[in-house]
C-alpha cells in the first residue's frame, strides 16, 4: 500500500523480537523509532541491527531495495516513550510475554498517541481481549504474531480484539505485505491462535509416541524433517490432501476419510510433559544434541531457513 510508504512505526521492546520487527519495517522503507524502558538498551539494539544489516548485505541476503546504510538512516532509538511514539501511524509492541507489562504498555501509548494510531502486540500466546483489555479505544487494536527468526520466516498471524475494526485489519495486511512478510488473517480470538495450536497437536502426538515407546526421539523427529516438513515448506496439510488423490480433495475424502477417523479416534489424552516420560525424552535429545551444540545447531537452522527462503521467492 503505497501511502504507508515512508510513514513512521515505533517498536517498544528491543529485545530479540523487537530488533527483527525494527529490520522487517526498515527493509521496507519505513521509519522505525525504537524504544526501550531500559535506559541505553535501544541504543544497544542499534548497535546489534548494524551489525546484522551489514552481515546480511555482505552474504548478499539483505531484504528490501534499500543498502544496509539507508536502512540504519531509517532508525532511530530513544529512552523516552513520548519522543518514540512522536508521528508514528503504528506501534508494533514487544515486552515481555506478561499480560501486565503488556497492559501497562498499551494504557500507557494510548494515552499519548491519537486515535488513527494502530495499536499491534507481538505477542505470542496472550488473547487480544486481555492484552488490550486496558485501552479506551479497542477498535484500533490488533495482534500481529511473527514466528522466529521473523527475517527469514515470514508468516504473521494477525487476530483481531472482538471490537477491532476491518479496516485496521486491511491497514495491518497491508503494512505486513508491503515489508514483504506473510500476513494471515483469524477471524476471531482463539487461544494459542492458528500457529501454535497446529504446532501443539504436532508435539503431543510426537510426544506420545516416544513416551509410548512406539519410536525414538531421533526417529520421530526425522518423520517431521524428512517427511512430512519436506512439503510442508511448500504446501499446506489442506492442498497436501487435494495434490494427493488423482481427483482432488472429494476422491481423497472417500478414500481416506474412515482411516483418518479410526487413527485420530486412537489418539491419547494431553501428555503432561513432567516425570519419568519428560526425564528420558530429555535425555534423549540431549544425547542427540549437547546444550554446546546448540548456538552452532541454531546458527545452521537459520542459515537453512535463509536458503529456503531464497528459494520460495
Ligand atoms: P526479550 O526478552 O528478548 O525482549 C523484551 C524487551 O522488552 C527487553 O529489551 C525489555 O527491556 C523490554 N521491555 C520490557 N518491559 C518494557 C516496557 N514496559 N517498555 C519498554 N520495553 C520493555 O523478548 P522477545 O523474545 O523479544 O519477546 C517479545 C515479545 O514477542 C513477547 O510477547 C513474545 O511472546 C513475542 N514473541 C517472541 C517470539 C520468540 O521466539 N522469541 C516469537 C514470536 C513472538
Amino acid at each position: 500500500m503505497s501511502s504507508l510508504k515512508g510513514k513512521i512505526i515505533t517498536v517498544v521492546g528491543s529485545g530479540l523480537i523487537g530488533r527483527s520487527w525494527a529490520m522487517v519495517f526498515l527493509s521496507g522503507g519505513y521509519k522505525v523509532q525504537i524504544y526501550d524502558n531500559i535506559p541505553g538498551q535501544a541504543s544497544g539494539a542499534i548497535t546489534e541491527i548494524r551489525k546484522q544489516l551489514d552481515e546480511l548485505q555482505q552474504a548478499k541476503m539483505l531484504r528490501g531495495n534499500l543498502t544496509a546504510a539507508e536502512q540504519l538512516s531509517l532508525l532511530s532509538s530513544h529512552d523516552d516513550l513520548q519522543q518514540a511514539l512522536e508521528g508514528a501511524f503504528f506501534v508494533q509492541e514487544c515486552v515481555f510475554e506478561d499480560v501486565e507489562a503488556k497492559q501497562t504498555v498499551f494504557s500507557e501509548v494510548e494515552n499519548l498517541v491519537t486515535e488513527s494510531v494502530i495499536l499491534s502486540s507481538s505477542t505470542s500466546c496472550l488473547m487480544p481481549s486481555n492484552v488490550f483489555s486496558r485501552v479506551q479505544n479497542q477498535t484500533r487494536c490488533i495482534i500481529s504474531h511473527p514466528v522466529n527468526p521473523p527475517y527469514y520466516v515470514r508468516l504473521v498471524e494477525l487476530v483481531p480484539h472482538p471490537e477491532t475494526l476491518p479496516a485496521v485489519m486491511d491497514v495491518a495486511y497491508s503494512l505486513m505485505t508491503d515489508v514483504g512478510q506473510a500476513p494471515v488473517r483469524l477471524r476471531k480470538e482463539i487461544d494459542g491462535f492458528a500457529l501454535n495450536r497446529v504446532q501443539y497437536a504436532i508435539i503431543a502426538e510426537c510426544w506420545r509416541l516416544v513416551q509410548d515407546g512406539v519410536i525414538s526421539v531421533k526417529d520421530i523427529d526425522l518423520v517431521m524433517s524428512e517427511g512430512l516438513g519436506m512439503r510442508y515448506a511448500f504446501i499446506g496439510p489442506i492442498e497436501t490432501m487435494h495434490l494427493n488423490a488423482p481427483e482432488g480433495m472429494e476422491d481423497y475424502l472417500q478414500r481416506y476419510k474412515e482411516g483418518m477417523k479410526r487413527v485420530l479416534n486412537t489418539f491419547g489424552p494431553v501428555p503432561d510433559f513432567s516425570g519419568e516420560p519428560a526425564a528420558r525424552i530429555t535425555k534423549e535429545i540431549c544425547e542427540l544434541i549437547p546444550a554446546e551444540h546448540l548456538p552452532a545447531r541454531r546458527e545452521r537452522r537459520d542459515q537453512l531457513l535463509m536458503e529456503l527462503a531464497k528459494l520460495k521467492k
